[in-house]
């Protein structure tokens, strides 16, 4: 590695090996799991907040329960759900009833079958669209030139109010589905229920971005 900042995303060691999969494995020298040992007491120190460690606790259940045929080893698991299914099943682990749903205006039809999927299962699920307030774009200084229809209204996105509303209703998980860049990110800034994420927008690959990942060396090489 380049220089000490921490990066696991480029560790060289192979999984098995490494020193957070097991005790004696191997390190790079900036290894969060050798040098940290403050921050590792830190976490666990959360865990004693008893609601915070029922849902991680039925966090990684969730995770285990998301492969099939570990009775036949590691090498031959599977994954059995998909994510919608897991979401669905933490909240019934988490004993949530409300859930909130924030989707972009482009998901609009996909919100509206996972609305009713929730629904079916019992949820309360309430929903909130990301032009919700009509709040003009110029509100935040955007200009005409810079909006998608040049010279006509626009609402802006508005993840602040997306959130607020989410927590008027004392909603207890929420999920997002296609909220752009940086919009997302204002919603969780400003939600205060746990939230999770369904789906994330990519207007090119169909809410896929790795599809960009999976063929980096091939269409995608523009962007190495
Ligand atoms: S925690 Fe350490 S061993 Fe694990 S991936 Fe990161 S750098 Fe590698």
């Amino acid at each position: 590695m380049k220089n000490n900042r921490i990066n696991c995303a480029q560790c060289p060691f192979d999984m098995p090996d490494r020193l957070c999969k097991r005790e004696d494995g191997k390190a790079p020298a900036s290894c969060p799991t050798k040098n940290k040992p403050q921050l590792i007491e830190k976490c666990r120190e959360a865990f004693q907040d008893p609601d915070i460690l029922e849902f991680a606790r039925q966090a990684s259940i969730q995770e285990g329960e998301g492969y099939g045929f570990k009775e036949l080893g590691y090498n031959h698991v599977r994954p059995i759900k998909p994510r919608i299914e897991e979401v669905i099943e933490f909240a019934r682990k988490m004993k949530y009833n409300r859930l909130g749903l924030v989707f972009c205006v482009g998901l609009r039809k996909e919100a509206a079958v996972v609305e009713k999927i929730f629904s079916s299962k019992g949820f309360d699920v309430v929903s909130v669209i990301c032009k919700v307030g009509r709040l003009p774009k110029e509100e935040i200084a955007v200009r005409d030139d810079q909006k998608i229809s040049i010279g006509q209204f626009e609402s802006m996105c508005n993840p602040i109010l997306q959130a607020l509303i989410l927590n008027d209703e004392k909603t207890e998980l929420n999920v997002l589905m296609g909220l752009c860049v940086g919009h997302d990110s204002l919603f969780l800034k400003y939600a205060e229920a746990p939230c999770t994420v369904l789906a994330v927008k990519d207007r090119m690959l169909g809410h896929n971005p790795l599809a960009a990942v999976y063929n980096i060396d091939s269409y995608y090489r523009y962007l190495k």
